[in-house]
């Protein structure tokens, strides 16, 4: 039997299972993979053993539960000053992830031409490509991870379906401001160009507020904004995301996601309902709750030989180890501290179609203090 060739030649197992394999494998402290150690808020947990033991475990509606779609526009409206149609605007997803490729997918076509800025998160490529689409790679600008619109400007021809942004920014933790929207909405005027906003560290974003493509009308009419309910309320591994389009947009994501999925989750979707109305106070203090840890984790790596930048988003913390390994490439020395050290992180290089020359690691902080504190002993060491 001949299997046919690979659609996706250049994709393997992705650097977040290879790195957390890693770290169980020799038992290290794992800032690899985003995700944190604690649990999500015991009242959310317990309206989900509620709906669980009510008996809603059958499908739940194909766009997603009446009430989390209703609490989604309601906080959009009260955050971003948008108002959308619950019914016709709004998607509940299974993650973040399904999101994306359920919006790539309603959109690119063979030949389309779709700008994604790295270091970028790395489900966007295949999701473009197997729908025969081209992405076209710009680098942020270094040291502080910006944007170059100059280089968007003269990207930009007849066949660029999409441009993907991603603020706060997985991995190097950069947002971007007011400013980056003005350019933004000056380019795309007039154009048929689609926007993806992959916004799911929207809660986390540290001096200044999220700057959503929501907050814009002439943005969000070519947008989908894509959130996760994992990062925001600590439940990664509940797999719970939304898109918000324009409702001709969302007629077009919905095709994809009925028979991606067909529908989220139902138990999960009626307590996060409950727990976004009854606690808006989670989200709203969410910025203060990690920002908390990025200045401890800041703090205890300060005489480490490690150089940084605090993030202003995200629960990332990029580090610079040239000081400690000028000679070796980031892959390598990931896997150095994980199996040596004991301390697991993600190197930034795979992130890139061309990766520049730098020493990066990308550090996770959404960890108890206590996890924090261990693991910055172990690497102050070094
Ligand atoms: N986009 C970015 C930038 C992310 O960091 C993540 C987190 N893994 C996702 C999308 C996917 O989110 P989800 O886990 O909800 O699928
Ligand atoms: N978004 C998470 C990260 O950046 C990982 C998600 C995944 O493992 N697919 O670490």
């Amino acid at each position: 039997m001949q299997y046919p060739e690979t659609k996706l030649p250049n994709v393997g197992t992705t650097i977040f299972t290879e790195m957390s394999q890693l770290a169980a494998e020799h038992h290290a402290i794992n800032l690899s993979q985003g995700f944190p150690d604690f649990d999500g808020p015991l009242a959310l947990l317990d309206r989900v053993t509620y709906y669980l033991e009510a008996g809603f475990n059958q499908y739940a509606p194909m766009a997603g539960v009446t009430s989390l779609r209703n609490a989604i526009g309601m906080k959009v409206e009260r955050l971003y000053d948008c108002q959308v149609n619950p019914d016709t605007q709004v998607t509940v997803t299974s993650g973040a992830t399904e999101a994306l490729f359920a919006a790539i997918g309603a959109v690119v076509r063979a030949g389309d031409e779709v700008i994604v800025f790295d270091p970028a998160y790395d489900s966007y490529e295949p999701a473009v490509e197997l729908n025969g689409g081209r992405v076209i790679h710009l680098a942020l600008k270094s040291p502080d991870f910006s944007i170059d619109w100059s280089q968007v400007k003269a990207a930009i021809n007849e066949k660029t379906r999409m441009i993907i942004i991603n603020s706060p920014h997985n991995p190097t933790g950069s947002v971007l401001a007011a400013t980056d929207l003005d350019q933004l909405e000056a380019l795309v005027a007039g154009s048929d160009i689609l926007l993806l906003s992959d916004e799911v560290y929207e809660h986390i974003c540290f001096d200044g507020a999220h700057q959503s493509l929501l907050r814009r009308p002439s943005l969000a009419e070519r947008a989908f904004v894509i959130s996760s309910f994992g990062k925001t309320y600590h439940t990664t591994g509940w797999k719970v995301g939304y898109c918000v389009a324009p409702a001709a947009l969302t007629v077009e994501l919905r095709k994809l996601h009925q028979y991606l999925t067909f529908c989220t989750v139902h138990p999960i979707q009626l307590a996060l309902a409950d727990f976004i109305n009854d606690y808006p106070e989670h989200y709203l203090e969410l910025p203060a709750f990690y920002q908390h840890k990025r200045d401890l984790f800041c703090e205890l790596m300060a005489p480490s030989r490690f150089s940084f930048k605090p993030a202003q988003g995200t629960y990332f913390q990029l580090m610079d180890y040239s000081a400690i390994a000028p000679d070796m490439d980031d892959v390598t020395f990931a896997r150095w501290l994980t199996t040596e050290v004991g301390v697991a992180a993600i190197p930034v290089s795979v992130f890139y179609d061309c990766p520049p020359e730098q020493r990066l690691v990308r550090f996770c902080f959404a960890k108890d203090d206590q996890t924090l504190k261990q693991a910055a002993d172990k690497l102050c060491k070094i």
